[in-house]
């Protein structure tokens, strides 16, 4: 099955993939738990878990969408400050290159709880508006699948990080057993297209979203990628066989 992505140059491939997300930004929340019967909530709380936030720091998620991860990561942080003692404020940016997904996330009614201590910023992943060590963490879930060249990214995620900086990059992997990922591509090809059809009226855009996890590198593949961009003790941890994995790594 193709979408027709193969063939084409990165400004049209750039312009596609706003296409796929402002056609759904909408109902963007409720077709994720619907297609993924809300596990993706259980494997973004264990990564941001894994981040473990701190009070101060300055976070960038980006292709961050509605901004799920820039509110865990201020909740978190205050929750860590509250058990040492430490009011230092973190703050949190939800960067996305398609403003239709950030004007979801920011109708959320559960922002105001934050203040100007989450902000919202159209940019692409690839180019990020920031000098250089301008962040303790970034984060990118499910959004570097959609990069027209990824090492370009991480390369811009390293040159955005501080020194010693966390990198989270959580995305739809490879199953580590092949019978596994054999049904898995019939659940996927017989069912999602469907769903999204039902719910977002859309039924490329969830076509394009199975073609564009299987083009995605393996896990082993992806994290040397990772460490070419200039982090090291980069770790795998893989969600539900593998269906989704986080790569953490340490900005060097
Ligand atoms: N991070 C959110 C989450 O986990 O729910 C949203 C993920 S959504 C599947 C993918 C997002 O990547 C979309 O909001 C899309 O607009 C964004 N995106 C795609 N290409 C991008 C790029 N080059 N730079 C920034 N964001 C991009």
């Amino acid at each position: 099955v193709s979408f027709g992505f193969e063939d084409v140059t990165e400004t049209e491939k750039v312009a596609r993939v706003k296409g796929v997300f402002r056609s759904v930004a909408s109902r963007y929340d409720l077709m994720n738990d619907l297609m993924s019967a809300g596990v993706h909530r259980l494997w973004k709380h264990d990564a941001m878990n894994r981040i473990n936030p701190q009070p101060g720091e300055r976070h960038l998620d980006v292709a961050g969408g509605t901004g799920e991860l820039g509110r865990a990561f201020l909740d978190l942080a205050d929750k860590a400050g509250k058990r040492r003692g430490d009011t230092r404020q973190a703050t949190a940016i939800v960067s996305d290159i398609n403003d239709a997904m950030l004007e979801a996330g920011k109708a959320r009614s559960d922002n105001a709880r934050w203040g100007d201590r989450l902000s919202w910023v159209c940019a692409d992943g690839q180019k990020l508006p920031y000098p250089d060590k301008s962040f303790d963490v970034v984060t990118v879930s499910f959004g570097i699948r959609n990069f027209a060249d990824r090492v370009a990214g991480l390369k811009e995620f390293r040159r955005v990080l501080k020194t010693g900086g966390r990198l989270a990059v959580l995305e739809f992997s490879h199953m580590t057993a092949p019978i596994l990922q054999d049904a898995y591509d019939r659940y996927s090809f017989a069912v999602i297209p469907r769903l999204g059809e039902l719910i977002t009226s859309d039924r490329d855009s969830y076509q394009y979203l199975i073609e564009s996890i299987r083009k995605f590198p393996d896990q082993q593949t992806f994290k040397s990628e990772i460490e070419d961009a200039g982090f090291s003790q980069v770790s795998v941890t893989n969600y539900s066989g593998g269906i989704a994995a986080l790569h953490f790594g340490w900005a060097v």
